[in-house]
């Protein structure tokens, strides 16, 4: 079914005019009843916790409400369980992807849709959902408040008895993630036609918006590594923010039918013995599969101001399922062959030996100190 929704008025040439979306119907409206919208428009990572934390949690305040949730292209499998109608964005539009940060978009598009799907019912969107991972709850008097990390009392009462947020509670929240669907058979089916034994799930990341893009040559060298190292690379990723690489000596999905298609993502990363990625939050799929993971990622986002950290041991249940290399762009820019040495070793010594301990690349005191800080924090 397609559906056309919101005629924009043309101010510059790079807006649409239109946005069209795909319904997935998923129950029935019996009766007519208050609408609820959850606008799910931000980047992967931060969306990865809409369906597993959010939207159960804000569902059983609007037991009365139809929930629909507004969402990407492809991302039916996360919302299936979890509301009655998702509305997937036509293909055409992804890239509105570019203008995503953390849970919210801020492109005029998107602006103008929850202006106008506010005069048919409540929108939750992702500003609301962003600042929900962030509001304690104080068990005496009730009052919400915002508050990331450190200690925590009640603004009004000052009491110290204090639901966490949560990031903040991320180590115990944890244990309580809301089940995603079972993966249907056809893509099971699917995975395990095309993907061989001893294969591994590559992401190569590719944004328009904040960079951190390494150059396509480094995946090949990455690519002969790990086939040398006996392994079948298997690409991954969506169009609109990844790189399609030429090299036969993969399986190569972001040529096929079902590139962007989650669920079969999904299957495909299930198949995989584990996953590397750079800079890019595709470690949720491995995480909610309880799938190894080797994830190259900068200190600021692990220890840092960046949240990724937090978001990260929320999604994985255990510190030992996954290998973080950690290390700044531009010194793995500056020392490509260097770095790629030290991440054969990372990866070989993760996989063979299980060691998951994390590895830094070009370490400083402060970091390692840092790195000790969030280990015993919020794992
Ligand atoms: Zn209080």
């Amino acid at each position: 079914m397609r559906h056309k929704y919101l005629n924009l008025k043309k101010e510059n040439k790079e807006l649409f005019n239109e946005l069209v979306f795909n319904k997935h119907i998923f129950k029935e409206e019996k009766q007519l009843s208050e609408k609820l919208f959850y606008f799910s428009f931000g980047e992967f990572g931060c969306e990865s916790i809409i369906p597993t934390f959010l939207i159960p949690r804000i569902n059983n305040n609007f037991k009365e409400y139809r929930k629909i949730v507004v969402g990407w292209q492809g991302r039916e499998y996360f919302y299936r369980d979890v509301c009655d109608e998702f509305w997937e964005i036509d293909n055409e539009f992804m890239s509105l992807k570019d203008r995503s940060h953390a849970f919210e978009n801020h492109s005029t598009e998107i602006a103008s849709l929850e202006k106008r799907l506010s005069n048919l019912g409540i929108v939750i969107n992702g500003n609301k959902m962003g600042n929900l991972c962030l509001t304690c709850r104080c068990a005496a008097c009730s009052h919400e408040f915002p508050r990331d990390r450190g200690d925590v009392y009640c603004p009004k009462c000052n009491s110290v008895k204090i639901i966490k947020s949560l990031i903040q509670g991320c180590k115990d929240y944890k244990n309580n993630i809301y089940p995603l669907p079972q993966i249907n058979q056809k893509y099971i089916d699917f995975a395990d036609e095309l993907i061989p034994e001893k294969s591994v799930a590559l992401f190569a990341r590719n944004r328009k918006t904040y960079g951190r893009n390494l150059p396509k040559y480094f995946y090949n060298d990455v690519i002969n590594l790990l086939t040398d190292f006996g392994y079948k690379v298997v690409l991954l990723g969506e169009v609109s923010s990844s790189y399609n690489i030429d090299n036969d000596k993969i399986i190569n999905l972001m040529n096929h039918k079902y590139v962007g298609n989650l669920e079969a993502a999904f299957a495909v990363v299930k198949k995989c013995d584990f996953s590397l990625q750079f800079y890019t939050a595709s470690t949720r799929i491995s995480s909610l599969l309880n799938k190894p993971f080797v994830l190259v990622e900068s200190p600021e986002q692990m220890f840092g101001r960046g949240q990724e950290g937090f978001r990260l041991s929320l999604m994985t249940k255990k510190y030992s399922d996954k290998k973080l290399v950690v290390s700044n762009f531009v010194d793995v820019v500056d020392n490509f062959s260097e770095f790629l040495t030290m991440l054969k070793d990372a990866v070989i010594d993760f996989i063979v030996n299980k060691n998951s301990e994390d590895v830094f690349f070009r370490p400083n005191d402060m970091l390692l100190a840092q790195s000790q800080k969030y280990k015993e924090n919020i794992w």
